[in-house]
Order: structure tokens, then C-alpha cells, then sequence
């Protein structure tokens, strides 16, 4: 299992004397540290503020029903599924209704809805790690049996997955759930298709979810597994507005499925889960698609920046596929994390030894990073 992350080693929570559920006794609760730094490079959100059009379509939409927050939202939150289910069509050429489209208070609900309804006591949940923190801790919430399956690499990348290796653990588990996260994080590479079609086979009995929530960021040619929705109603692909679309602060997240798995889902969401001000803020940021991903490009060359200088400071970045680059090769992670944060940068230690993980940002928060990153490799104690 993955090493807690730097905030969790210290914020283990003090429960004794409570009722505590026995499986969360001990645990760890996720901490990304939220600190008050001129460079944030360590939860992968865009650096890039919400253009200005977009900031006034926003509160246009709010300002147009605030008078009606009497009412409960809608429920169904059908016109925000339209607007996401045209977007999966016009983005991935796979046509998809409202019907097949579902949304939540981020893609973390969204999974966690999922594992609600699919997973649960007496039930388990296979993933491939290292991978998503939060796979295993809504899990775990969620009274799922977690199973650590493990990546094996290659020449190429250490941290790959190909479909042998998956199937043999998918096989051998027979999961009720399974988590691919394509690209991955905190690694960066995209899968294969093959590798979900076959572990799509090989656990029969498994609802197999794909969680793309870095999907706008992949290299060209990487096409994503909403190619491989149709026929198969046990097949499941998250996204987020949280990442290409800086809307991280909004809560958004979304998934596409067999109309089937949304009406699951009915049976274990909250009543009026996603208030009327994120359906409307949600609707007039989808409204912008274009200019907000207009980021992206810019995101993907800071991206390429980062791996090409890690590189050429004798480092080894792997390469990525999202917005993010994992940098291996330090001695003593934890102590490299530290020194970026004493010149003001904070960047993510996953709890993958000799490796941190970097959020690509602007281009003068990737030329802080890379500056910041050749004064603590060139200090010996770092090495
Ligand atoms: N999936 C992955 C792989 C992520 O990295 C994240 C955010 N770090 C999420 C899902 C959740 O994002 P959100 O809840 O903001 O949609």
C-alpha cells in the first residue's frame, strides 16, 4: 500500500474513547497540505485563474437564481448531464446521452457513489499501485475490502501496467470493483485500451471503472476508454472539471455508463446532492469549454518542460500523460520535498521512495520549480 503523504504523518487523529468503527481505527485521513506558499505545485490543479468571460457567465448564473434557492435543486440535474454528455460526444466522437451521464460534488463523490452501490461490506475493490490515493480510502469508507494490486514496469516505465500483469491479479481476485486510472496518478501514463478491455474480461463480475480525471491532458493519439462504453454495462469512466477546466473549487465531477449504473446510483446519492449554485456555475463554465481548455496546451509544454529539465538535472521523470510529472531519482525524498518548501515551493511527496511528484503550472511557477529544483540537486546533502 502507498505511504501516507507528508501531512498524514502527522495527522494521525486521536479517536481513542470513541465509538470509532473498528476498520478506521488508526487510519489516516487524506492530507494534502494546504499552505500558504508562492509556488502550489502539489494537488494538480490549474495554476491558470478562470478567465474573466467565464467569471462573469458564472455570476450571471448565480445572480439569475438566487431568488429560487428556496427550492430544493434539481434532483436529476438534467440540464448540467446534457451539457456534459454533448461535451463527452463533441470531445471523444462517442455519441452519449444525459442518460449515461452523472454528476457529483467532485469525481470524488462520484466514485464514492460507486462504491456505494457496487461495493460495500462483504465486497472488495482491486487497484493497481501506486495509484489514486483516495481509491483505497473510499474504499475503505465505503466498508470495501481494499486490494493492493501492484504495476511490475518496464524498460520504458517503471511504474506501467500492461494487461498479462492485470489480468493475472483481476483473475486471481475476482473483484466486485475495479479501479484503472488512466493516466495514473501519481505516475503520469496513460493506459493502454487493451489493458481495460482485458481486465474488463478477466473479473467478470466487476464493475470496471476508469477514472480519466487528467483525460484532457494526455498525449496525442491516446484515446480514452469511453471508446469501449458500448456493450459493455459493467464498464465506468470518471472525469472532473477539476483539472483542465480550473474549476477544482466549483466541485464537479461527472462519469459516463450504461444508463443502468446511473440508475443505481439513484438508490444511494443524498437527496439534492449538487446544489443549484454548482449545477449553474458548472452549466456556464461548460458554456466556455473552449476557452477554459485553451489552457491545456500551454499546461502540457510546462509539463514537457518539467520531464526535459528534471532530466538534464540527472533526475528521472516519468513520462506523463496529465499535468503532473513524478521525478525519481533523489536519495532522500522526504528531505528534497522539504528544501523545495524552504524556497517556496511545494511539491507533492506521495510516499513513493527516491520520488515527488510536481504539478505542472504556469510557466513562471515551472521556471520557480526547475530553479528552485537545481539548487537542492546541486547541494550534496540532496544527492
Ligand atoms: N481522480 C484522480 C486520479 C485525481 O487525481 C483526483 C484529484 N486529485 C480525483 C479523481 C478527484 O478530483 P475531484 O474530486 O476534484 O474531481
Amino acid at each position: 500500500m502507498i505511504e501516507p503523504d507528508q501531512a498524514d504523518r502527522s495527522g494521525r487523529l486521536d479517536t481513542s474513547g470513541l465509538p470509532l468503527r473498528h476498520d478506521l481505527r488508526g487510519a489516516h485521513a487524506y492530507g494534502a497540505p494546504q499552505l500558504d506558499v508562492a509556488v502550489r505545485l502539489n494537488t494538480n490543479e490549474s495554476s491558470h485563474p478562470v478567465p474573466e468571460p467565464v467569471v462573469r457567465a458564472v455570476v450571471a448564473a448565480v445572480a439569475a437564481v438566487a431568488a429560487d434557492l428556496n427550492r430544493y435543486p434539481d434532483r436529476e440535474l438534467t440540464a448540467l448531464r446534457e451539457d456534459l454528455a454533448a461535451y463527452l460526444s463533441r470531445t471523444s466522437g462517442v455519441p452519449l446521452e444525459a442518460s449515461q451521464t452523472w454528476a457529483g460534488n467532485g469525481s470524488n463523490e462520484v466514485l464514492q457513489h460507486l462504491l456505494q452501490a457496487f461495493g460495500g461490506p462483504g465486497r472488495t475493490a482491486l487497484g493497481f499501485t501506486p495509484s489514486y490515493s483516495m481509491h483505497p480510502i473510499i474504499s475503505t469508507g465505503t466498508g470495501t475490502r481494499w486490494v493492493d494490486g501492484h504495476r511490475p514496469g518496464s524498460s520504458s516505465d517503471p511504474f506501467d501496467l500492461d494487461a498479462d500483469a492485470a489480468v493475472v491479479q483481476a483473475a486471481e481476485v475476482d473483484p466486485d470493483v475495479v479501479f484503472l486510472c488512466s493516466p495514473n496518478n501519481p505516475t503520469g501514463t496513460a493506459l493502454d485500451l487493451d489493458v481495460v478491455a482485458a481486465v474488463h474480461d478477466a473479473a467478470p463480475h466487476a464493475l470496471v471503472v476508469v477514472d480519466e480525471a487528467y483525460a484532457e491532458f494526455a498525449r496525442p493519439g491516446t484515446p480514452s476508454a469511453l471508446t469501449l462504453l458500448a456493450g459493455r454495462p459493467r464498464l465506468v469512466v470518471t472525469r472532473t472539471m477539476s483539472k483542465a477546466f480550473a474549476f477544482a473549487g466549483a466541485r464537479v465531477g461527472y462519469l459516463a455508463a450504461d444508463p443502468a449504473v446511473t440508475d443505481a446510483l439513484r438508490l444511494v446519492r443524498l437527496p439534492y446532492h449538487l446544489s443549484t449554485l454548482t449545477q449553474v456555475a458548472a452549466r456556464a463554465a461548460l458554456a466556455h469549454t473552449d476557452l477554459l481548455l485553451r489552457t491545456v496546451e500551454d499546461i502540457k509544454t510546462q509539463r514537457d518542460r518539467v520531464v526535459t529539465g528534471a532530466r538534464a538535472l540527472g533526475l528521472s521523470p516519468v513520462p506523463s500523460d496529465a499535468n503532473f510529472v513524478l521525478v525519481g531519482g533523489f536519495d532522500d525524498a522526504p528531505a528534497v520535498w522539504q528544501a523545495l518548501l524552504d524556497r517556496d515551493v511545494l511539491v507533492r511527496d506521495v510516499g513513493l521512495a527516491g520520488h515527488l511528484r510536481v504539478t505542472a503550472g504556469t510557466e513562471a511557477e515551472t521556471t520557480a520549480l526547475l530553479s528552485a529544483l537545481g539548487s537542492v540537486v546541486g547541494d550534496r546533502r540532496y544527492r
